[in-house]
């Protein structure tokens, strides 16, 4: 089991991670003195899979617990289904003094967060994240948020949870896609923060294929380790926090251009992060051993390394109206050899990306 925390003065909160800890739980919301009274916010699926674990370890800690579902997929990150929630919210009588637990993926993570940070101008929020995208990126960090039916995650707040609580044991019954995909962020978080870490994954793509307790606790521990010390500097995304985008720049392009939903947000970034990963090389900043260790980790992780073969001038398109490009300037994250990064300001896009589609894609 391993213990992290996120300093961020009197908001700060632990992060605990372990294999087989979900009936813990309670354990973990009595340390930080979570109020009794707990919304359980999950989906079916989780709630089907969870849910009764979840209620027995609160209430054997002494909390009340309930469970509100909401609707399986991103879809239900909206608007209506935060409404849907508060009107279970109010007439069951949650006030002040009760709090929220966000119980599954990404989508619960953020919209329970979110429901947390304007009901009743907020009130204490926890987050029990059950995918591995949710384990080493979003429950760590305080962005909550909804889609708007104009764009996604347009509506939201930071808002801090006062507890992480991540049972790697939960990974078992993940789809096995969602799982590798998962895995791109970790590798993310080597390529940009630490090549020793980066190493070690090399070394161990097999213990992590199979699930194997100590290498998952291990490396979700890092990830949320690198993570928690990046929002640490940077909590409202002024600044370093832009680095966590590494991959994000043409792996969102390409997701944006497959229609959301075809390629899993972790495939996007991986294919993403060796595209990135060759403008570094052709910059200088980093050589093509570089770039090939990142594409064969990603690949022995079985997650793809090819950007979807669309036209140039789409993806140049999709990079203009993801707001990446201002004034004919490209914002990209590259790294610096293994292990660590920089933001480059690519004065040309429509020069530099179309070779580079020429070869990784
Ligand atoms: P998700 O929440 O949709 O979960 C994926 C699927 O797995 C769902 O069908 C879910 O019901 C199911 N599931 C969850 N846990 C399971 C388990 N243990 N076993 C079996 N099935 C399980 O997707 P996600 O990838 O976890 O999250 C994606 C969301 O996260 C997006 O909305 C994205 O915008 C958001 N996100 C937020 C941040 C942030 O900083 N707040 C960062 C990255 C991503
Ligand atoms: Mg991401």
């Amino acid at each position: 089991m391993k213990n992290l925390t996120v300093g961020l003065g009197e908001r700060s909160y632990p992060i605990v991670i372990g294999s087989g800890i979900l009936p813990d739980l309670g354990v973990s919301l009595r340390a930080v003195a979570f109020p009794r009274k707990v919304a359980i916010v999950t989906n079916e699926t989780v709630a089907d899979l969870y849910g009764a674990t979840v209620l027995d370890s609160l209430h054997r800690a002494g909390f009340q617990g309930a469970v509100l579902k909401v609707g399986d997929g991103e879809e239900f990150k909206s608007l209506d289904t935060l409404n849907n929630l508060f009107d279970a919210l109010i007439t069951q009588g949650y006030d002040r003094s009760s709090g929220i637990l966000a119980l599954g993926g990404g989508v619960i993570g953020d919209l329970a967060g979110f429901a947390a940070a304007i009901y009743l101008r907020g009130i204490p929020f926890a987050q029990v994240p059950t995918t591995l995208l949710s384990q080493v990126d979003s429950s760590v960090g305080g962005k909550t948020g909804v889609n708007h039916r104009l764009g996604k995650n347009l509506i939201g707040a930071f808002y801090q949870p006062r507890l992480v609580h991540i049972d790697v044991a939960t990974l078992a019954t993940l789809p096995p896609r969602e799982f590798h995909a998962g895995l791109a962020e970790v590798v993310k978080y080597g390529v940009i923060r630490d090549a020793d870490f980066f190493a070690w994954l090399e070394n161990e793509p097999a213990a992590l294929l199979a699930m194997d307790a100590e290498a998952l606790v291990r490396a979700v521990g890092i990830s949320c380790q690198i993570k928690a010390d990046i929002v640490e500097i940077d909590e409202k995304e002024g600044g370093l926090r832009a680095i966590l985008n590494f991959g994000h720049t043409l792996g969102h392009a390409a997701e944006l251009l497959a229609g959301y939903g075809t390629l899993r947000h972790g495939e996007a970034v991986a294919m993403g992060m060796v595209a990135a990963a060759a403008i570094a090389e052709d910059l200088g900043l980093a050589n093509a051993r570089d770039r090939l260790r990142i594409e064969e980790l990603l690949q022995a992780l079985h997650l793809p390394v090819r950007l979807p073969s669309f036209a140039p001038a789409a993806y140049l398109e999709a990079l203009a109206r993801d707001k990446k490009v201002k004034e004919g300037v490209l914002q990209m994250v590259l790294n610096r050899g293994i292990g660590d990064c920089e933001v480059r300001a690519i004065a040309h896009p429509d020069r530099v990306i179309p070779p580079i589609l020429e070869k990784y894609s």
